[in-house]
């Protein structure tokens, strides 16, 4: 199962939080956090890119 950042971010472990924010593409509308995949987030949405 993969891991909530959600959670991570309870937990202090930060390096993980850095490698799955990496070139981040959605947003947790719930806590604000990123990653570049949803199913690490607990409210993915999308990252709207412009350009
Ligand atoms: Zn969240």
């Amino acid at each position: 199962m993969a891991k909530k950042l959600c959670k991570l971010a309870k937990k202090g472990k930060l390096d993980e939080i850095a490698a799955l924010a990496l070139n981040a593409r959605f947003i947790c509308a719930k806590c604000g956090r990123t990653a570049a995949w949803s199913e690490n987030l607990c409210k993915p949405r999308k990252i709207k890119v412009e350009g």
